[in-house]
């Protein structure tokens, strides 16, 4: 058996965060474990709240899981503010495969990670990271790069490598141009994750489904490149059949 972890926040409505990561990595044949690094009330319609987890109490989540299984691959959501973020960074064994979902905003405009945690993430996660994977809105905060095209995805996919992770896929939904297609890019240059445009937009859980089944595949020995492409063949099928949950909300369906 394969093992990924999630460290993420945590959705009651169970279509993103920890839960979806959960139901992801279980669709994709990985036994998936959970540090939960913070909390949402929320629902179809709006996040209520937020509240972090003690720093210390989320170290202890990750050493318990260290004592006594292999795991193949992290994967952190959202992590609220810096203090998750350093405890998260200062954690993870050394060696151990990281995938970064540098979520920031739900698309329901809720803040999911504070500026100080933005900086940390970029200073204390990113020299950890095996691949992060930001849509462009995330891609731009972070990088400060102004993103209008196929060329700037390449530019801000190597701002990442710059400051430290190994690859970046730049995620391509966000896109009036190129839709549906994502960047890739590690030391040995640019690839494209091409996928159908996908029949739906906005689908609640849908970077936290993409981000795990990169992890899941990684766990499972995938090279990084071809992990990221079964991965984009999932997240496109749970699109395709995500469900309206509630009138006018659809999201992720990883069972499908
Ligand atoms: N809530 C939690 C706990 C999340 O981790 C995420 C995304 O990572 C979201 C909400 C965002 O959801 P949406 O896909 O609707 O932007």
């Amino acid at each position: 058996m394969a093992f990924a972890a999630t460290i993420a926040g945590s959705d009651p409505s169970a279509g993103a965060g920890i839960q979806v990561d959960l139901k992801t990595m279980a669709a994709c044949g990985v036994w998936g474990m959970t540090v939960i690094a913070a909390l949402t009330a929320q629902n179809a319609t709006h996040v209520l709240d937020s509240s972090s987890v003690p720093a210390a109490f989320i170290k202890k989540q990750i050493d318990a899981l260290e004592e006594d299984f292999p795991i193949g691959c992290y994967k952190t959501g959202m992590l609220k503010n810096a203090e998750t973020v350093n405890i998260v960074a200062a954690s993870i064994p050394e060696g151990r495969n990281l995938v970064v979902d540098p979520v920031l905003l739900a698309t329901k405009e809720y803040r999911l990670l504070d500026e100080a945690g933005q900086e940390r993430l970029v200073a204390e996660l990113l020299p950890r990271t095996t691949v992060i994977t930001p849509n462009i809105p995330e891609a731009a905060a972070l990088s400060g790069i102004t993103i209008t095209g196929s060329e700037s995805m390449e530019e801000a996919a190597y701002w990442f490598i710059d400051h430290g992770a190994k690859a970046a896929v730049i995620k391509g939904g966000h896109a009036h141009f190129r839709l549906g297609t994502d960047v890739f890019a590690d030391k040995d240059g640019i690839m494209l994750v091409e996928g159908e445009v996908a029949p739906f937009t906005d689908v609640h859980g849908s970077g936290c489904c993409y981000a795990s089944a990169i992890a899941a595949h990684i766990a499972l020995g995938y090279p990084v490149r071809d992990a990221v492409l079964e991965a984009k063949k999932f997240v496109t099928g749970a699109i395709k059949y995500s469900w309206e949950y509630a009138p006018g909300r659809r999201t992720m369906n990883p069972g499908w």
